[in-house]
């Protein structure tokens, strides 16, 4: 049985009046969004570039690129659900999710669930295989100066 792990990463600037999207969810409390050519959500696009890696099939950025204008404020869950369609293709299915999310204000654990349970819909996937985390940067720019989020995602897939 062959195994692959990917790794993701992303970050975007937050501008004020926008509302924040976040792993599928709008974020209620947020006074700030993404500044983004698509809806600039940052897990969603940690976890696509996090299961591209996994199968060395480049990176979201290659597959939807920003200078296509049919990207432009795209819902990434079509993005992901894409990019689900390709690891099927690989022959790969999804093990496990472990994602960090970077945002100083404001606090995330109220929503953690929700993602999860979001980002379980989405990939037809147990819910307790997938773990959202939220750390905020102790105040430190540019995600500590709430000018910034940024999200990180590790995924295990597992040959079909
Ligand atoms: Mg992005």
């Amino acid at each position: 049985m062959a195994f692959r792990i990917g790794q993701g990463y992303d970050l975007h600037a937050l501008c004020a009046n926008k509302p924040l999207t976040l792993g599928g969810i709008i974020i209620p409390e947020s006074s700030k969004g993404t500044i983004a050519h698509s809806d600039g959500d940052v897990l969603l696009h940690a976890l696509i570039d996090a299961l591209l890696g996994a199968c060395a099939l480049n990176d979201i950025g290659y597959h939807f690129p920003p200078s296509d204008d049919k990207y432009k404020n795209i819902d990434s869950t079509v993005l992901l659900e894409k990019v689900m369609k390709l690891i099927a293709q690989e022959n790969y299915i999804l093990v496990n999710i472990d994602s960090t999310v970077f945002l100083e204000k404001p606090k995330l654990s109220p929503h953690v669930f929700n993602i999860r349970a979001r980002l379980s819909t989405l990939l037809c996937h147990p819910i307790e295989s997938i773990s959202v985390k939220a750390k905020t940067a102790e105040r430190f720019a540019p995600i500590g100066t709430q000018e910034a989020i940024a999200a990180s995602a590790t995924v295990l897939l597992q040959n079909k």
